[in-house]
């Protein structure tokens, strides 16, 4: 079988990589850039790589852990650690019970909301971390268990259905909205949007208990030469490395699968898609269409600069979308005065569709930097992203998943990457993985 595979970003190159290990031999990746790995961007300054994308993991992150094992790479990057800051730069983290006594009885509601939503994952929503939306609107669990062991399992489980509910409606149901404090910052500054406006699925699925106690213990991985690494080095190990610069004009499909690329034609039996689907003209059945024009993005844009040396740091006032184009974290890498550091904005979701003039003018984020005492020697690049495809919880909950797998195959076409599960690297390659032991 011929296969063709779109995309060598994470999904498409763990897509190569599980192939292989079931037989498959016979693929081509097209990428359209110059280089491989997507959102796991590493540029070099200063002699040292610094994160325009994705920057860390965690220990639960089974299927990126087989890909580093089998590159040799080590999660061996400089350790993360942070500082809370409100919007004036002043330093104040609200976690800690000995910067606010007066919050004591709060605390200990939370730490008792925090047990019940463990006790509640595990048996009222048991297997919500399972990796894909297979189902789940109907109250179906479909895949492989989340626990390193990683066990088939298949059956109903009626209470998923809450998973479609925008998060903060999942949080009220179960009477424990204070948990919510503990889930932002690693969500919403990450780009991935409010409460209010994403499925709990998303947010669930993503940070699961086990990944939210990594973060909070700050058991977490980043890697000395980048995440971007990581895929460079699995492209360099595959049997056919990507195509890079391929310019895809069309993807004629039907009994074969015919790609036109760069002016050449290539026959294939099957196609793997795992780039953006909401902007591929060649997705041209009424079906794909009917489902792709419904998905959504946000624009995270990452402001990287240099200047005076200072912590990483979160500004929690800056997590509503009140303050959208205000800068929600800072990432200090190597805490070097001559080295690239980052800033992240969310701008908006894609309602006003692709980031325009106002987008290209990161003043209100260099404002917010002055005021928190960075002193700016350099700005380097400002790189907005069409980020987090998802759809909002009606779409959800009218069964989007479940259409969209029920055509996975159909025209000779397969569709894996970020939509199919959730923008993190570990959970775009758990869906490759599977996606493969499905089909192939
Ligand atoms: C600022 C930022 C911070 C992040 N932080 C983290 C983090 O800390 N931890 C984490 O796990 N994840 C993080 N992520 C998310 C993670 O990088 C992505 O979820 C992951 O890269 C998705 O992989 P993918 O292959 O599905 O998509 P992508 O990485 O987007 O790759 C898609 C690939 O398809 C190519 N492509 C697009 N269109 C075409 C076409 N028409 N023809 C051919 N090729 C095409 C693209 O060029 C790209 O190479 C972050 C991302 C960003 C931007």
């Amino acid at each position: 079988m011929r296969i063709a595979i779109i995309g060598a970003g994470p999904a498409g190159l763990s897509m190569a990589f599980f192939l292989e290990k079931a037989g498959y031999t016979d693929y081509v990746i097209y990428e359209k850039e110059d280089h491989v790995g997507g959102k796991c961007h590493s540029p070099f300054y200063n002699g040292k790589r610094y994160e325009q994308g994705a920057i860390m993991g965690v220990p639960s992150y089974y299927a990126l852990k087989e890909i580093i094992d089998y590159c040799d790479i080590k999660p061996d990057g400089p350790e993360l650690k942070w500082v809370y800051r409100d919007k004036n730069g002043s330093y104040d983290d609200p976690y800690n019970i000995r910067q606010h006594p007066e919050n004591i009885e709060e605390f200990a509601e939370l730490r008792k909301e925090m047990l019940k939503l463990k006790e509640l994952l595990s048996t009222k929503y048991r297997y919500y971390d399972i990796n894909g939306h297979r189902g789940v609107s109907k109250g179906e669990y479909h895949g492989y268990t989340n626990d390193g062991l990683r066990t088939k399992v298949d059956g109903y489980n009626p209470n998923l259905k809450d998973l479609a509910l925008p998060y903060d409606r999942f949080l009220e149901l179960n009477n424990i909205e204070r948990t919510s404090y503990i889930w932002k910052p690693p969500f919403t500054s990450f780009g991935y949007g409010y409460f209010n406006e994403i499925p709990a699925a998303y947010v669930l699925k993503y940070l699961d208990y086990q990944t939210l106690t990594s973060f909070n213990k700050r058991d977490l991985w980043t890697f000395k030469e980048g995440t971007q690494s990581i895929f460079e080095t699995l492209n360099k190990k595959l049997l056919h490395p990507a195509l890079l610069n391929q310019n895809i004009s069309y993807i004629a499909r039907n009994n074969k699968v015919i790609v036109t690329s760069n002016g050449k034609e290539e026959t294939f039996d099957k196609v793997i898609f795992t780039c953006p689907l909401s902007h591929l003209p060649y997705l041209d059945k009424e079906e794909e269409i009917e489902c792709f024009r419904k998905i959504r993005f946000m624009n995270y844009a990452v402001l990287s600069f240099t200047g005076k040396t200072e912590e990483s740091y979160y500004v929690l006032d800056n997590m509503t979308s009140d303050r959208l184009g205000h800068v929600m974290c800072m990432y200090d890498r190597f805490k070097e005065d001559n080295q690239a550091k980052v800033a992240y904005i969310l701008l908006n979701n894609d309602e006003y569709g692709l980031p325009d003039r106002e987008y290209t003018n990161p003043s209100t984020a260099i404002g917010d930097l002055k005021t928190f005492n960075s002193d700016i020697s350099e700005t380097l690049d400002y790189k907005v992203w069409y980020y987090f495809p998802h759809i909002i919880p009606k779409d959800y909950q009218d069964g989007w998943y479940e259409k969209v797998e029920s055509i996975q195959g159909k025209y000779q076409s397969y569709y894996a990457g970020e939509i199919m599960s959730f923008g993190n690297m570990d959970e775009v390659c758990e869906y490759s993985r599977q996606l493969v032991m499905r089909f192939f």
